[in-house]
């Protein structure tokens, strides 16, 4: 299906739409020209209030614009018709309805892990595309682990599983700025291990996250549970689809993950070995001229670029990058050829946007576009 024949816009839910991740998907979907939002889910404490009510401190450069602002919570409740997926019926003013008001047909989860567990697959049974950014289906074997960059054709996967809807998700946060400037490198070289060490901004920890005592004047040198998403996530991800599973990548790599005290934007120290001796103005070359399916489709939240490399030794910083186009670039800097392993570099994303909000709004229109949706 090609985008420009979409003639009115697809009805979406968000899950968690009141923490650090579902705010962004609020902000990045109010001007969205496919999607619009239909549903607002969270907690109990948060059911039944206007969302402008339910989002403790909104985050948005922006003030909510009333139409959502005055949006009802409602519950993370699917409405279940057995046969069909969701049913939609009209209400006396014609607008769409169904019984509990979730009507969509995509509903992005920005829920919290155990939440996500609770109700992401009762969404897929009951016929909706759940696009996730919670891991708790990440590694299943069925269930695409998309970065439309790298791995497109791995949303071949939803066809092996037996939701009457689908799930699809993305990586941590982490990962992704990892893996993003690593597919060129792979693809042109070879990488034979990768060590990282990653500077991890506090609203990936959520809202409201780390105590402030504990975070000013200090760096925490640990985030349960990243580690090992950072080493076992890319193996995944640079797997090969071999009709009906992944084959994974071999790829070693160690991780080392730490709290630092930024807003936004997760910087990574990176070292690795290639499977061959490479010039460096190759390596930037291959990252400057890299560009996949989301740019050759034109999706509407795909970076222009999806790697911009800094010659400046001060660059990239989170302050001064994580924004760039849209937020869904990933920048890299301080390129050096001498040391241990064969090269080291810095790789910057934001967390929100490319790494969670942004990068499963991009994995929705790559469905789109694919005739998943
Ligand atoms: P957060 O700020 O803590 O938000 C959590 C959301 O989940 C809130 O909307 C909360 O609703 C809802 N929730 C919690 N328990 C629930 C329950 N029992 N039933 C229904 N809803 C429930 O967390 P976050 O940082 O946005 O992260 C959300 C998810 O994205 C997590 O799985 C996280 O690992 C993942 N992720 C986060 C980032 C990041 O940079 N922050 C990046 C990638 C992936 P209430 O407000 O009503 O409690």
């Amino acid at each position: 299906m090609k985008n420009k024949k979409l003639k009115k816009k697809i009805p979406v839910g968000i899950l968690g739409a009141t923490g650090m991740v579902g705010q962004k998907f609020v902000e990045l979907l109010i001007n969205h020209p496919w999607f619009e939002i239909a549903a607002l889910m969270a907690s109990e404490k948060s059911v039944g209030k206007k969302y402008r009510e339910a989002v403790t401190m909104w985050q948005g450069s922006e003030p909510i614009p009333s139409h959502v602002a005055d949006m009802e919570v409602r519950a993370c409740k699917p409405d279940i018709n057995p046969v069909r997926g969701p049913r939609f019926k009209r209400d006396r003013n014609q607008r769409f309805l169904t019984s509990n008001g979730v009507n969509c047909k995509i509903v992005f989860s920005a829920l919290d892990p155990i939440a996500a567990q609770e109700f992401e697959e009762d969404f897929a049974h009951a016929g909706y595309n759940v696009v996730s950014n919670a891991r708790i289906h990440r590694m299943d074997d069925n269930v695409p682990l998309l970065v439309p960059e790298i791995n497109p054709d791995h949303l071949e996967l939803i066809k092996t599983q037996s939701y009457k809807g689908c799930i699809v998700t993305n990586p941590n946060c982490s990962t992704i700025g990892l893996v993003i400037a690593l597919k060129p490198l792979l693809d042109n070289f070879g990488i034979e291990k990768v060590n990282v060490v990653t500077l991890q901004a506090l609203s990936g920890a959520g809202y409201p996250g780390v105590a402030s005592l504990d975070i000013v004047d200090n760096v925490i040198p640990f985030i349960s549970g990243e580690e090992d998403k950072v080493e076992n996530e890319p193996q995944k991800i640079f797997g090969s689809y071999a009709g009906s599973k992944i084959e994974y990548n071999d790829i070693a790599i160690s991780a080392q993950c730490n709290r630092v005290g930024v807003r936004h934007g997760h910087l990574e120290c990176v070292n690795l070995k290639l499977k061959q001796r490479v010039r460096e103005k190759d390596i930037i070359h291959a990252w400057r001229t890299f560009s996949s399916e989301p740019q050759e489709l034109n999706l509407p939240l795909a970076p222009q670029h999806p790697v911009y490399y800094f010659d400046n030794d001060y660059l990239p910083q989170p302050k001064y990058q994580r924004d760039f186009d849209k937020g869904m670039a990933v920048s890299i800097g301080r390129l050096q050829n001498k040391h241990v392993f064969d090269y080291k570099f810095v790789v910057l994303s934001h967390n929100l946007v490319r790494g969670a909000a942004g990068g499963a709004i991009l994995n929705a229109e790559l469905m789109v576009e694919k005739g998943y949706v």
